[in-house]
């Protein structure tokens, strides 16, 4: 029996996959079992920021699996502390948490928020502002902030006081904020949910808010930052000053891994036992995230934003050709293009595949690229070769 018979057989039906099966991977390409060859602009979801079988993660995944896999967080880890120290520096943050994953970052800064507040004799300041459309991850919280109430359907209470007002809908947001609110909780680019971009007046507004009221502004970053915008928080580009910020995704180079950083002022009103995780910041996920932070370096970020030029204009060529492509959207390394309602993303995403070239969806009928960070120009020329002969096949 195929590995895609049993799968179905074996893993729970929550998502619909593709019947192919990967069994390696390389810098930007993956093989199947049939010997085929992909080029991937998925990246494992931006996960794979420096593509497959990077050689300094390997090394040192390996290098830390000869002294320990494990210790808890009950004693100094130190791949976590050199992690930790590396991103302080890159970010300007006080103080780092690590975590497994996306959804575990946003329940621990919403956390953190909440505690700030609390301890600071405000415990009534706990409505956290989010947007919809947004992703913030499927546990209870996150999955409470995440703004497409679908997601939520069937699972029962939520945790309460998450209000989701329209993305870069500035009087909305001025309407819902006051000396109550807790925090203001946004993605610097909401990926999953369309490819949107920030607003210049929403930047703005959400900065007069968080002085006036003292609104704390979580970022996630979870899916935009590790240099996918071409800097190395998403957040940077459009001018936030966040007091909390989460990681995952793209930082573990594969490993799971997730983090929240924090300044000064939250990291003093939290205590030991207030939070915590048993694998979280586990040794061998850090030191992979210290090589990948590593090489998030001034040329790689330059790379990003000329392969994302490179992208748009190749795409904009194909745009020109179908009137069901609306709009071509996005910053560095995270690519939409919105399709009207006549091309469904999925068939456009089935052609590419069909011509060994892996892309996905976001909502509202997009079709969003995300390639490793050091894809070449080369393999960015081929990708778009690729897609335009998917337009042509679908659009037969
Ligand atoms: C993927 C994603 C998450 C959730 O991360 P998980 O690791 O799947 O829990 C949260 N926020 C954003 C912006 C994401 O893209």
């Amino acid at each position: 029996m195929s590995f895609i018979e049993q799968d179905k057989n074996v893993i729970a039906p929550l998502y619909g996959k593709a019947d192919i099966e990967i069994v390696k991977g390389e810098g930007s390409y993956l093989f199947d079992s049939k010997g085929d060859k992909y080029l991937d602009f998925v990246a494992g979801i931006a996960v794979n920021a420096l593509g497959h079988q990077n050689k300094s993660i390997k090394e040192a995944v390996v290098k830390q699996m000869d002294c320990f896999n494990h210790i808890s967080n009950l004693y100094v880890n130190m791949p976590q502390v050199e992690l930790g120290k590396k991103l302080l520096e890159i970010t300007g943050f006080d103080k780092a948490f690590f975590c497994n994953s996306g959804t575990e970052a946003n329940e621990g800064a919403i956390k953190f928020a909440r505690k700030y507040f609390d301890r600071k004799g405000e415990a009534n300041r706990q409505k956290i502002i989010t947007f919809v459309n947004s992703f913030h991850g499927r546990t209870f919280a996150a999955l409470s902030a995440t703004g497409q109430p679908a997601l939520r359907q069937g699972f029962g209470n939520m945790p309460g006081d998450f209000v989701h007002v329209a993305w870069n809908d500035c009087a909305a947001l001025k309407s819902e904020v006051n000396k109550d609110t807790c925090a203001i909780m946004l993605e610097s680019l909401a990926a999953e949910g369309g490819v949107m971009t920030l607003s210049a007046e929403m930047v703005e507004t959400i900065n007069s808010l968080q002085k006036e009221f003292g609104v704390l502004v979580i970022v996630d970053e979870v899916q935009a930052g590790c240099g996918r915008l071409g800097t190395f928080l998403g957040f940077e580009k459009y001018g936030l000053n966040p007091d909390l910020v989460t990681l995952a995704k793209g930082i573990g180079g594969g490993l799971p891994l997730g983090g929240v950083l924090l300044r000064q002022k939250i990291a003093d009103e939290l205590k030991a036992g207030d939070h915590g995780t048993t694998f979280g910041g586990n040794p061998i996920a850090c030191a992979a995230g210290l090589a990948v932070v590593n090489q998030i370096d001034a040329a790689l970020m330059k790379n990003v934003v000329e392969r994302g030029a490179q992208i748009r204009t190749a795409l904009a060529d194909i745009k020109a050709k179908y009137s069901f492509i609306k709009e071509i959207r996005g910053e560095g390394l995270i690519v939409g293009l919105a399709l009207d309602e006549s091309m469904p993303v999925g068939n456009v995403v089935a052609a590419a595949r069909a011509e060994k070239l892996m892309v996905l969806s976001a909502k509202g009928n997009v079709l969003r690229m995300l390639p490793c960070l050091n894809v070449s120009a080369a393999e960015v020329d081929e990708a778009m070769a690729k897609l335009a002969k998917a337009f042509e096949a679908v659009a037969k």
